[in-house]
Order: C-alpha cells, then structure tokens, then sequence
C-alpha cells in the first residue's frame, strides 16, 4: 500500500507544479510571439533547464549566487566558480514569501524569501555561496533572512562615488576575493583575474554587437526576446552565453542585408526602464508587443544595463584590475540607489535618441522605492523633450494584468496618434 504523503510533500508538489506551469507559460507566450531570431533556442534552453526541468546551472564548476549586477564576475571566474544572478521574478516562489515578509517588501525580495523557505529550487540551493550588495532596505533584510541558512557576504553600496568611496569597495573586493578562495579552493592569481576579464570581456563585446544591430535597423527583433536572451545570461557561464550570442547577431547581421523586420507597421517604439524584469515576470514586455508596441530598447538590470559597462584597466598591476572592477561595480551604474543618479538621465536621453524612442514606460515594482523616487525627475526631463511617459506599477502575479493592459493600449494609441503610418520592409514569419 502506497504512504500517505505528508503536508509538507504535497505542499512542495503543489509548489513544484504552479512554479514550473508559470514558467512554461511564459515561454510559450514568447515562442508564439512572432519574428523571434535564429538561433534563441539555447536561451529558452536555459531558461527552461532552471525554472520548468528545475536544474541547477549547467556547468562543473561551483555556483556563487549575486543579487545585483554590482558584483563583479570577473572575480567569480577568477576563483574558478560561475556566477549565477539569483533576483528572481517568480509569482510562486513570490506568494510564499508574501506570508513571510512584510507586506510592503517588493515582491523581488518576497521572492527570494520564498526560494529560501522551500529550499526546492536547485539554483539556489546548490549555490556556495551568495553575494548581497545592499543597495536598499529590502535587499539589508534579505540578506539577513538568507544568512540563516547560505554562506552568505555582503557588500555596502555607498551613497556616493567619490575616491574614498571606490577606495573602500575597492578593499570590500579584496575580502570578497579572500572568501572565495575559501569557498573555492582556487587562489585568484594575475593569470585568473585576466582569464575572468577575457571571459567576461567576450561576452559584453557579443553584447556590443547586438546592441549596435539592433540599433543599426528599426524592428530587427522584438524587446521581449531581446529581454529573454539578456536574461538567460543570468544561468549561463559568460562564454556560453557569449558563444550563443554571436550566432544570433550573424543571423541579425543577415536579417539585415536582406532587410528582414518583425513587422512590415511602423509600431510604436517604446523603452522600459525601472525595476528589474526578472524571468518568469515579463509580462509587461509582453504586453507593449502583444499590444502593438515594440520594446525598442530597456533601461533595466536584467536587461542591456546587466553587462554593458566593460572595466577599464588602466594600470596592469593586479591592483589595477581590482580598482578597475571597483569603478566599473560604482562608477557608471544608473542604479537610485545613488544619493546622485543624474547620469541616469543622460543615459536615457541617450537610448532615447540612439533607438529612437517614442515614449517611455517606467516600471516600477510594488515596494521599490528607489526606483519610484526617480519617477518624478525623469518624467520632468522627458516632457522637456517631449516624450510621453508612464509609471506602471506591478506585482508578481497576474492580477494585474488586465488593469496593465488597458493602461499599456492607451499609452500606445497616444503614440500612434502622434505618428504617421508608414510601411517598411519584409517581413520574417514567426518561427
Ligand atoms: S536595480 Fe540596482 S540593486 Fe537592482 S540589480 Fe540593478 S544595480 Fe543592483
Ligand atoms: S531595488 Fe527595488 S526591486 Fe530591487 S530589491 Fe530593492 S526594492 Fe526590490
């Protein structure tokens, strides 16, 4: 006679279920959305192997977890580990951790604290160790839930990015570099720390690549599968990722000398920006293109912001390549949780001229209050310019979706009333 399964088991096969069902949706979702580019398929592939197959990342070597693009890779591959983005945009793992945070936690975090508390997916469990910079109050709290259970470091993002300040995250690299060793066994030698600089240098240059094609001609790909492949870099080594990458930018190199576009409409081109858009929560890409629109280009951590800046070494010494990573972690990143972000308003004048955007779509996760702190300013400086804008606030759940739906239509129709149409070129078939 078969045991009767406890509470707990069919708890976590209840888990195990909406978790992987969500995650599958949503990839259907971007399968069926048409013009997707040659060669994706190792993308969904990763995507797929962590959130539906529920696998660990594949590679032999030890896993370290980071939970914000200011942690510098290069020093995880130096030490012989693959890093592995854990933020997580997960409406399963997020209902659980609801129960468990406060509620006016951002749902990211809510998330994590969900992963934590079920101790069922191996992307996390498998990590040896995890690294928190503190960029805000809920990633502080975070960081203390997760210590009861992982190995875990912080980092202390300062508000500023002055000398002294580089100088202190320079030496937080340091005792970074120290704790890996001892996670790893591997010490980071010049050899390694270059190697991590190559490895991480060849997947950001694939990314240059993408980014000047697809700014090369309008509606060469579509946002949400840009979003996708930008994602999956979270769970692939850095030359893997790269690797696939530039089989995809020869395709677009292709598509281009053909003149092949996702659409033969001159579709309103939007830029997202805001909190991150996390995997399986792409729902608001998905919208703006299912409605109409095309997410032209993003502002956001797991998108082209997550490996744009490249570190610049201007002193060979091992020093000089750990200053280097110190600056690049600091210095360029567009992130609120800087006293000072002016140079974030440059940087999206600058993609909005770049993809030529026509209105803007400012995301801003339930919670997060760096990023709804900057809503204000940044909508000012695009009405100088006269570029529409919106706030669209969301949770990790698909309650939101139709009120998400109607705001995203009318923010595309306005756009659509200010152009004219015009037809461009072939068209590619869905694929
Ligand atoms: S939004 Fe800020 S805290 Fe979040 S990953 Fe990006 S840089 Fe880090
Ligand atoms: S920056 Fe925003 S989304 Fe990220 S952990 Fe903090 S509150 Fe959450």
């Amino acid at each position: 006679m078969m045991a009767k399964a406890t509470l707990k088991e069919r708890q976590d096969k209840r888990f195990i279920n909406k978790e992987t069902q969500t995650a599958a949706k949503y990839l259907r979702r971007l399968e069926e959305l048409s013009g997707a580019p040659d060669d994706i398929e190792p993308f969904y592939n990763a995507l797929k192997r962590i959130y539906v197959d529920m696998k660990s990342v594949e590679t032999e070597n030890k896993t370290i977890g980071t939970y914000c693009v200011m942690t510098p890779p290069e020093l995880i591959y130096a030490a012989g580990a693959v890093p592995v983005k854990l933020c997580s945009g997960n409406y399963t793992a997020f209902s659980i951790g609801d129960d468990i945070a406060p509620r006016d936690a951002c749902p990211l975090v809510k998330a994590i604290a969900g992963f934590k508390q079920t101790g069922l997916m191996p992307v996390y469990e498998d990590c040896s160790m995890m690294v928190i910079p503190i960029t805000c109050d809920c990633k502080k709290k975070i960081a203390g839930m997760l210590a009861d259970k992982f190995n875990t470091v912080t980092l202390h993002i300062p508000a500023k990015r002055d000398d002294i300040d580089i100088e202190m995250f320079t030496d937080q690299l340091y005792d970074l570099m120290e704790k890996l060793e001892d996670v790893t066994g591997n010490a980071v030698t010049y050899e390694s720390l270059s190697e991590g600089f190559r490895k991480v240098g060849y997947a950001q240059y694939e990314l240059s690549e993408f980014i000047r094609l697809k700014k090369q001609m309008p509606y060469l790909i579509r946002g949400s599968h840009a979003m996708a492949i930008l994602n999956a870099a979270s769970y692939m080594p850095a030359d893997v990722w790269g690797k696939a990458l530039h089989k995809v930018n020869k395709s677009l190199e292709k598509n281009i000398a053909e003149k092949k576009t996702v659409t033969s409409k001159k579709l309103p081109r939007i830029l997202l920006t805001g909190s991150p858009i996390v995997f399986p929560n792409i729902k608001i890409p998905l919208l703006i293109e299912e409605m109409g629109g095309i997410v032209a280009g993003d502002e956001t951590c797991m998108g082209e912001r997550g490996m744009w800046d490249p570190a610049v070494i201007t002193d060979n010494s091992f020093d000089g390549m750990m200053r280097a990573l110190a600056n690049r972690s600091l210095r360029p990143c567009p992130c609120p949780t800087f006293a000072d972000n002016s140079q974030r308003i440059y940087r999206l004048k600058q993609l909005i001229k770049e993809n030529r955007i026509q209105g803007v779509i400012y995301h801003v996760l339930r919670g997060c209050l760096v990023y709804d702190f900057e809503y204000k300013r940044i909508e000012e400086e695009l009405g100088k310019l006269d570029i529409p804008v919106i706030r669209l606030e969301s949770d990790y759940n698909e309650e939101d979706i139709e009120q998400l739906r109607i705001r995203i239509e009318a923010f595309i129709e306005l756009i659509k009333l200010k152009q004219a149409p015009e037809r461009i070129t072939t068209v590619r078939k869905s694929f």
